[in-house]
Order: C-alpha cells, then sequence, then structure tokens
C-alpha cells in the first residue's frame, strides 16, 4: 500500500515532503532534499529579491542567463525585469553565456566563464532553462563544495525535470555525463513565465516524464543483478500517479491548459527530487535516456543542433516501453544459455571503440565510454549469482514490475494527443535513421548504469534484427523513425 499522502505530494511544501519521505519504511535509504524553498505560483518571480535577502546580507548578485529573448504572459520582457528589479536593491553584474549559433552547451569551459566572476559575488542568480540551471549549480558547486554561493534559479520554461535535483548534466570530452552537483537553494516557477514559453519547450518537460515509466523498472532491473546501488520505491511512488493524470490531460496539455501547465510544473519538480531522494538520477534515466544521450553525441559531427532534451527522450521513451512489453511478455528465461552471457573485456573493449571511435579524432569519447563501461561488465561478471537467481525467479520479477510500466501503444497515442513529437525525423532538429539506428544499437556501451537492454545483449536478443523489430513496432504506433 502506498502512502496516500505520497501521491499528492506538493513540490512547493519541503518540510511536508521531508515529513512523508521520513515515515516511508527504509527512509535511511532515502537523501534529504538541500533546498530552502519552491516557489511555483503566478507572479512568483516578483519575490526574487526578498529571496535573495533570505540567503544573503549581502550586496553584490550575479545575474546569469543565456542570450534567448523571453517573454512573459503579458508581453515583458523577462531577463531585462529581473535586473531591472535586482537593481533597485543589489549590486547587479549580468553575465550573458553565449555561443555560435546561440546554443549553449553545458561544457566545464561555460561553467568557467561563471566562475570567471565570483570575486565580491554574494548571491547568484540563473534565469533561463536547463542549460542555463545545470551550468549555475555546476559553476557555484565546483567553485567552492564546502561553502556553495547561494544560488536562486528563475525557471523559464517547464522543459525538463532538473531544476530541482543536485546534479548537471554536462558535456565532458563530448560526452554527457551526470555529474554531481548541488541543488538551488530556491527555485522560482512563475506561471506567467512557463505558460508564455513556446509549445514544444513544456512538451518537452512533460517527454522528459515519459521517463517515469521506463527509468524506475531499469533501475530496480539493475538493482535486482546486483548492478546498481540503493532502490527504493519512494521516489517513483511519488510521481506516478500524478504523471498518469498528466497523461490523461494530454490534449489539454496541447491547449496549454493552466491548470495542466502548474500540474506539470509540480510534477517536474517532483521529478527532480525523484533523482534527489534517490542521490542518482536513476529514477528519471534509464535506456530512453541513454539513447537520447548517444544522438546528442553525434550533434557535432553531424553538424546540427542538440534537440529539446524531453521531445526526445519521450521519443526514445517510445521504444523504452516497446522493450519493457518485450521483456514481461515475450522474453523466456528457460532459454538462456546463462555460460554465453559472459563476454570478457577483451571482446567487449573493441566493440566500445568501435562504436564511439567515429565521433572524434582522438577517440577521446571512445576512451571515456569504455572506462565506464568496463566497470558494468566487471560488476555483470562478478554478480553472476544475481542473474541465475533473477532466471528462476523471473514470474515474481514479472508481476512486482508490471504495475510500473505502460503499454507502448498507450504512451504513444498520449504522446500524439499531446502533440509531442513521436519520430525522430520530427523532433525541432531531425534525426536520420542512420544516426537513430546507431544510437539506440549501441547505447548499452556508453555507460555504467544498467538497463533492460544490457541485459537483451548479455542474453544475446539485442542485435540488428532487434532493433529492427523495434522500429517495426514503433511504425505500427505512427512512432519511431
Ligand atoms: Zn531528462
Amino acid at each position: 500500500m502506498i502512502d496516500p499522502r505520497l501521491i499528492e505530494a506538493d513540490a512547493t511544501k519541503l518540510d511536508e515532503l521531508h515529513e512523508i519521505m521520513q515515515a516511508q519504511p527504509e527512509a535511511e535509504k532515502l537523501h534529504g532534499i538541500a533546498m530552502k524553498s519552491v516557489l511555483i505560483e503566478h507572479g512568483a518571480v516578483k519575490k526574487l529579491n526578498a529571496s535573495v535577502r533570505s540567503l544573503t546580507s549581502g550586496k553584490k548578485v550575479l545575474l546569469v542567463t543565456g542570450p534567448t529573448v523571453i517573454t512573459d504572459t503579458q508581453e515583458n520582457i523577462v531577463k531585462e525585469q529581473v535586473f531591472a528589479q535586482l537593481k533597485e536593491d543589489f549590486d547587479v553584474e549580468w553575465l550573458v553565456i553565449s555561443e555560435p549559433d546561440s546554443i549553449v552547451h553545458c561544457t566545464p569551459e561555460n561553467a568557467a566563464k561563471i566562475q570567471a566572476r565570483f570575486a565580491g559575488v554574494d548571491c547568484v542568480v540563473g534565469v533561463g532553462s536547463g542549460t542555463i540551471c545545470d551550468l549555475n549549480k555546476y559553476a557555484t558547486f565546483y567553485a567552492d563544495k564546502e561553502h556553495p554561493l547561494p544560488l536562486i534559479i528563475v525557471q523559464t520554461a517547464l522543459s525538463v525535470n532538473a531544476f530541482s535535483d543536485n546534479s548537471s548534466v554536462m558535456l565532458i570530452s563530448g560526452v554527457k555525463r551526470t555529474v554531481h552537483s548541488r541543488y538551488p537553494d530556491i527555485l522560482i516557477i512563475d506561471l506567467d513565465i512557463v505558460t508564455a514559453a513556446p509549445a514544444e519547450m513544456n512538451v518537452s518537460g512533460y517527454g522528459d516524464l515519459i521517463a517515469t515509466w521506463t527509468a524506475p523498472v531499469d533501475w530496480y532491473l539493475g538493482y535486482t543483478l546486483g548492478m546498481g546501488g540503493n532502490f527504493h520505491t519512494a521516489p517513483s511512488d511519488m510521481i506516478r500517479t500524478q504523471c498518469e493524470r498528466l497523461l490523461e490531460n494530454s490534449s489539454r496539455l496541447a491547449a496549454a491548459d493552466p491548470e495542466v501547465i502548474s500540474d506539470l510544473a509540480n510534477v517536474l519538480t517532483l521529478s527532480g527530487f525523484s533523482m534527489g531522494l534517490a542521490d542518482e538520477s536513476s529514477p528519471a534515466s534509464g535506456s530512453e535516456h541513454v539513447m537520447s544521450h548517444l544522438i546528442d553525441m553525434t550533434s557535432g559531427v553531424r553538424k546540427t543542433g542538440i534537440c529539446y532534451h524531453g521531445t526526445q527522450v519521450a521519443v526514445s521513451g517510445i521504444i523504452s516501453c516497446i522493450l519493457w512489453d518485450y521483456l514481461l511478455h515475450e522474453f523466456d528465461p528457460k532459454a538462456v544459455e546463462i555460460d554465453r552471457c559472459y563476454p570478457s573485456p577483451e571482446e567487449m573493449e573493441p566493440r566500445v571503440r568501435a562504436a564511439f571511435g567515429w565521433l572524434d579524432d582522438t577517440g577521446s569519447a571512445a576512451g571515456e565510454c569504455w572506462s565506464d563501461y568496463q566497470k558494468k561488465l566487471a560488476r555483470w561478471h562478478a554478480n553472476r549469482d544475481r542473474f541465475q537467481a533473477f532466471l528462476e525467479n523471473f514470474d515474481e520479477f514479472r508481476a512486482h514490475v508490471s504495475p510500473w510500466v505502460k503499454d507502448p501503444a498507450y504512451i504513444a497515442a498520449c504522446m500524439h494527443r499531446a502533440n509531442a513529437p513521436c519520430r525522430y525525423s520530427r523532433l525541432n532538429y531531425p534525426v536520420d535513421g542512420k544516426t537513430v539506428r546507431w544510437a539506440i544499437t549501441n547505447c548499452h556501451l556508453m555507460r555504467n548504469r544498467f538497463s533492460v537492454i544490457d541485459l537483451l545483449h548479455f542474453t544475446g536478443i539485442w542485435n540488428d534484427g532487434f532493433v529492427q523489430m523495434l522500429l517495426d513496432r514503433a511504425e505500427a504506433l505512427d512512432a519511431g523513425l
């Protein structure tokens, strides 16, 4: 029986949330949410100056934004307004992070540009979407891990769930890596700002939440097989029912219904918390995210932009739902020849290097992937007894996780109703079939985290024909390529 208070958790009531978590079985496995407050309301940005004052008695504020002009529902230019408002009470420096083509990447180099302005600063205010948030979290944390500068984020779109967690997804040596960073002290979600964001950005946030139906099961699978750290049901129990309601309201989201936008803000923030509670991104990032990460990694070579994160994750989410549907209904544990499930490092290293070697001239992406993958491979070998037990008790596993997954046809139908792209070729930077096939086929080779794809790979099921079958099943749902 799930604690009913969890089901309707409110992201703005941090003390209550803390109490609910403390009351869960095995509460010691859950980490605290180190945030002071979350505001989700109309006109919330007007509370920014008071928020700064609640964190510091100092006067110097560093305002960090990207180059994009953002307006709210009353056509106010948000960043200019924030700058003017802060200037009423503080000594403000405004740093605009920009790169050619207006696309800002989450790189340590951009974080260093922010850190270079920290002298004498009392509080950092980041205004923007996921990239600006992640850069500010990373920059403040790595400048001083013990006493990072106070940080307030004004979220300008409901584009991802990463505003309310303690990590940053950084592009390091051309590879996307989730790096531990810190929470913002205060998160401000002004519904007048996020409602005016381009529809595809809020659809991206909805898309990020599609991972709710695949990432937690990947996480639990890895845990069951001895491949992951600490599993707990509370982070996902907290958002599953509210995510289900969002799916039911998909067409209202497409119509920018204010009530649904407000619900989306709450669930996205809770989804960020779910990662913080677990102290890893596993509750919200499984096989669907890693496919998406691989596509992002090719953007340099393909000379194209990076798609809206959640939108791309959701298209991959349909593929992951099909994968889980296969595992739970067609996988035959008795057909597994266990002795053939353990490739050696000597076999796997050239495969990993071949998969990623073409991404750059130096082989640094391939080296980065192999260094992470070999840890997963070693752990897989070391936990053979867990795999044996898993195969013997597969029916029990299936019964346990079945309520956590959704029929891929239902997910695709909801996404169609939300006006969310269901095909890689319909993303804001369309992805070609060759890249998609490469990303799906090789995504398990990129990182240490275990997913259903690793299981299918080690059991010899994962091959080009299987990937084609996934794409065919997606096609039948008007999704996929
Ligand atoms: Zn995500």
